[in-house]
């Protein structure tokens, strides 16, 4: 039992974590603003034990008990910050759901986010990974965040610049990893709104439907649509979406497996480097729909490893591991898994 009321003890984490993995955190604080933030790095029980925070728990594999103080991000609230001539700057909490943010923006009259339809997890972890999906990634939208430094309890402000996006990637996954938690969000949606359509699957829908200048209601009605065909539910089926990253690789070993494997399905990027659809990779080696315990690979889409039902971390990362080591024997590649392990 602990002392602080704000603190709970031995918090089941199996509906907290989309993949529906078993795990306890010995303690957990919400937060709710950066000043209980602030009371967890004051308080003499845990101030100075490490920490893990928690989002919609939808990029996590769970493998074991947490001894780490879990901080449930739960800050709410969204507002329009400014309008200018060229943009909507608008802010959300960064515990609010990330898909209740895309809807109310375009219902309040601010698109911009539409792409980026239906993606689960919270506001607050969008910028970690830079949440990317149908040609948006939120770097393309994004103005500043605020949080709080979890060595120094002071609060930070970082604007585009300094979140250092990349492809799933940005500062809070280098120098600022485990450091900080992120408090709110500020987007810049631009104004005149342009569609972002040039996705295949966004394509083909104007084709089929001869909607040429679609809305951003068409279009998160189609990214919507598009998802839910293609992704399982996790409240359906556990999961934490794409498991692993697409490869980058150079075009001259892009060009050595198109030798041996001319279907194989590759992106030019702009840099001159190769992404490889890590899905069609673990497809070839046959792993589609396979089963290892209760883990298993999702039968519309290989990039997805599926809870069964009652899986452990330690089976979904055994599953992991032997679609690596088959992917490395058969391409020489390594992936990369796209959720934190803990
Ligand atoms: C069905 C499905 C589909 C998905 N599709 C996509 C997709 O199309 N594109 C995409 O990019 N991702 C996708 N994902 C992955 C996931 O939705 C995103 O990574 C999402 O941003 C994770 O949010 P979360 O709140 O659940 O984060 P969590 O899983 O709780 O945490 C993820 C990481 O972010 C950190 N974190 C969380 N909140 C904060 C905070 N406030 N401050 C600091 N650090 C924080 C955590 O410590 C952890 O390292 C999908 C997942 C699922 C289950």
């Amino acid at each position: 039992m602990s002392s602080a009321p704000w603190l709970e003890s031995d918090v089941p984490l199996k509906a907290l974590n989309t993949f529906g993995l078993p795990a306890t955190a010995r303690r957990l604080a919400r937060i709710r603003g950066d000043a209980d933030v602030r009371r967890v790095l004051d308080s003499p029980e845990v101030g100075r034990s490490a920490k893990l925070v928690l989002g919609g728990g939808s990029n996590l594999v769970l493998t074991r008990d947490v001894d780490e103080v879990v901080l449930k991000v739960e800050v709410d609230g969204l507002r329009l910050v400014e309008t200018r001539d060229d943009a909507f700057i608008v802010e959300a909490g960064a515990g609010m759901t990330w898909h209740d943010v895309v809807t109310q923006t375009i219902a309040r009259g601010w698109p911009g986010l539409e792409n980026l339809a239906l993606i689960p997890g919270t506001v607050g972890a969008a910028p970690v990974q830079n949440i990317g999906a149908y040609g948006l990634e939120l770097a393309d939208r994004f103005d500043s965040l605020d949080g709080v430094d979890l060595v120094t309890g002071l609060g930070i402000s970082l604007d585009r610049r300094q979140c250092l996006f990349g492809y799933r990637d940005s500062v809070f996954k280098h120098s600022l990893a485990n450091r900080s938690v992120i408090t709110r969000v500020r987007f810049r949606l631009p104004r005149p709104w342009q569609p972002v359509a040039g996705y295949l699957d966004l394509e083909r829908k104007i084709h089929e439907t001869g909607i040429r200048e679609p809305s951003a209601r068409q279009i998160f009605d189609w990214v919507c649509a598009i998802r839910r065909a293609k992704l399982p539910d996790p409240q359906v089926i556990g999961n934490a979406g794409s498991f692993f990253k697409n490869p980058v690789v150079t075009i001259e070993q892009c060009r050595d497996i198109i030798g041996r494997d001319p279907e194989i399905v590759h992106y030019p990027m702009p840099d001159g480097s190769v992404k490889l659809a890590a899905g069609w990779l673990i497809d070839a080696c046959g792993w589609k729909g396979k089963t290892m315990g209760q883990a298993g690979v999702y039968e519309k889409q290989a990039l997805v490893l599926v809870n069964r039902g009652h899986a452990i971390g330690s089976e979904v990362m055994l599953l992991a591991r032997a679609i690596q080591e088959s992917v490395y024997g058969r391409f020489g590649i390594r992936l990369e898994p796209e959720p934190l392990v803990v």
